[in-house]
């Protein structure tokens, strides 16, 4: 048992490249001897592999977290079995984890001294917290930001939801699971600009019915 664990939260939009930084820090760690163990929530349970992938091809296997996993007792039980602490943990979309599940991760760092490193969203199609990222907002010992930029050259902020035909979407489900919608980041003020586009074009057509 030792304390020189650390809770860290990195987080960004869509397409910050968040899933491509957390498979090179683990191949960092397989470079240099280091245990770690992968995970991410599952919230689509069509998906087959456990797989965290991303878009440049590489991928490392991970564990699922279910909704109602305690994941302080999860990985107590995988260290009692190996007889082995593992010195970092890696969380694909943690924005889906539950804020009890944020608290267990807490535990597990202060507990076992591992370090924990969640990448995420910090906000969904509407601009609001997610749960995960909120509770992480409140307890990490290190947050940063990873940065990517609009299509205009401003920082993204915004991860807008986007119909078949590019209109902004502001109504639905925090996730939607299985959808035709799209996403992409965008700033705060094209997010603005695109919305009243959206509405527009949705009024055009409206009275076109
Ligand atoms: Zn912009």
């Amino acid at each position: 048992m030792n304390g020189i664990g650390k809770l860290y939260f990195r987080y960004g939009t869509m397409g910050s490249a968040k899933t491509a930084l957390l498979l090179t820090q683990a191949y960092n760690f397989e470079e240099r001897g280091m245990q770690y163990l992968c995970m991410k929530p599952i919230i689509d349970d069509r998906e087959k592999e456990n797989v965290i992938r991303s878009r440049i091809g590489i991928e490392r296997r991970c564990e699922w977290i279910y909704r109602d996993t305690d994941i302080y007792e999860m990985v107590k039980r995988l260290y009692e079995e190996t007889l082995q602490v593992k010195d970092w943990i890696l969380i694909d979309e943690a924005q889906f984890l539950s804020r009890q599940q944020v608290d267990q991760l807490a535990r597990v760092v202060d507990d076992f001294g591992t370090h924990v490193v969640c990448y995420g969203l910090r906000t969904d199609f509407q601009s609001k917290s997610f749960e995960g990222s909120q509770r992480l907002f409140e307890l990490a010992d290190s947050i940063d930001e990873i940065k990517s930029t609009c299509s205009c050259g401003r920082k993204t902020i915004i991860n807008a939801r986007i119909d078949s035909e590019g209109n902004i979407v502001t109504d639905g489900n925090q996730v939607e699971i299985g959808g035709d919608d799209k996403y992409v980041a965008l700033c705060r003020r094209c997010w603005r600009n695109r919305r009243i586009e959206s509405a527009k074009r949705n009024a055009i057509n409206f009275d076109k019915d």
